[in-house]
């Protein structure tokens, strides 16, 4: 059987702290193949944002305890040390930083931060450096790219620091680019340009993209396929089309329902009542039970003591004790999640 490009097997990330250990990702799995793009989706404290930052390595050089095993090109990444990663960030995995003024030094000029980015792994002189710049910033559609190679970050809008921090990700043409929450920050109009820009860079390079997001939204926009995150935990993996149509984790049509485009006609939004748990305490069964409308329908109270497992089979599962059978769930047609 050939190697997957990125196989990820029982990655489980923990932070020793004084109140006790976080239990950040408890037993995440992911496989992907070149050119595919797949979105992480989950609220804040999911464990998505930890999990794309120890595919990056960005965790090395911490106190946290790593496990499990992520198999890049056939390579396990999660012993490496700092030194042996430094040759996959940057020119075989790439990130996308949600705040391009806090990822970006102030102090250098923009083109000088991706000129250096390039010539991290390219022994080429300065000139070619900066020749390389030029011509990412204007593929990013930076207008006037030399002028603005000599501006600083602060001199730039929000939607053309998101364009700075794309070509400095994309300039070593990384094989797999991680985007974390790429769009946030940007208004609606920037936001599609910026999606669109990311997909056609994609398809120029044949990386593939992993977009670590909140917004199902930009998901269902973009990605062939979403790992929805709770508690540190995939719930719900499946391809586009089942997510919205044949979604099965209680969480999943949660997150839909309280979407915007899904509001009532008064506008009104259905959040999900409660908090997520807390992951010093993690509870013995579903983490998702104190949250969940259906938990009543399992016999026997096996959600407050049995930890469901990842249910079905093919690209489609859910961790849900109702998911044993996966389509039982009443669909939510395509259109109505939009
Ligand atoms: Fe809800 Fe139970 Fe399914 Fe967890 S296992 S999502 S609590 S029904």
């Amino acid at each position: 059987m050939a190697t997957p490009f990125l196989d990820i097997r029982d990655l489980r990330v923990d932070f020793p702290t004084d109140d006790g250990v976080v239990h950040a990702v408890n037993g995440m799995d992911l496989t992907l193949e070149r050119g595919d793009t797949i979105g992480i989706v989950g609220e804040s404290g999911s464990g998505k944002t930890v999990t794309s930052q120890t595919l990056m390595g960005l965790l090395k050089e911490t106190s946290a305890r790593v496990t499990g095993q992520i198999l890049f090109e056939g390579t396990d990444l999660v012993p490496l040390t700092e030194n042996e990663m430094r040759p996959y960030r940057g020119r075989k995995i790439g990130m996308i930083f949600q705040d391009p003024l806090s990822a970006m030094h102030p102090f250098y000029t923009v083109g000088t931060q991706i000129a250096e980015a390039y010539r991290v792994h390219n022994r080429v002189s300065a000139k070619a450096a900066r020749a390389q710049a030029i011509d990412m910033l204007a593929r990013v559609g930076i207008p006037d790219p030399v002028s603005r190679y000599d501006s600083y970050p602060h001199e730039f809008s929000g939607g053309m620091r998101q364009r700075a921090m794309i070509a400095m990700a994309l300039i070593c043409e990384p094989e797999l680019l991680i985007a974390d929450e790429p769009t946030t920050a940007l208004d609606v109009t920037v936001q599609a340009q910026i999606l669109d820009l990311i997909s056609s860079l994609q398809q120029e390079t044949g990386s593939a993209v992993v977009y670590v997001t909140h917004d199902l939204g930009v998901v269902a926009e973009v990605c062939q396929r979403v790992i929805v995150m709770y508690g540190g935990q995939c719930v719900e993996q499946a391809d586009m089309e089942d997510a919205f149509l044949r979604t099965a984790h209680p969480y999943t049509k949660g997150l839909l329902a309280s979407m915007p485009s899904m509001a009532d006609e008064a506008g009104r939004l259905t959040p999900i009542p409660g908090f997520p748990p807390s992951l010093l305490d993690l509870p013995q069964g579903c983490l998702f039970a104190d949250r969940c409308p259906v938990a009543h329908l399992v016999p026997g109270n096996r959600c407050r003591t049995e930890r469901p497992a990842l249910h079905g089979a093919g690209s489609h599962r859910s961790r849900c004790h109702l998911s044993e059978s996966l389509g039982t769930s009443e669909p939510i047609t395509l259109e109505a999640a939009r």
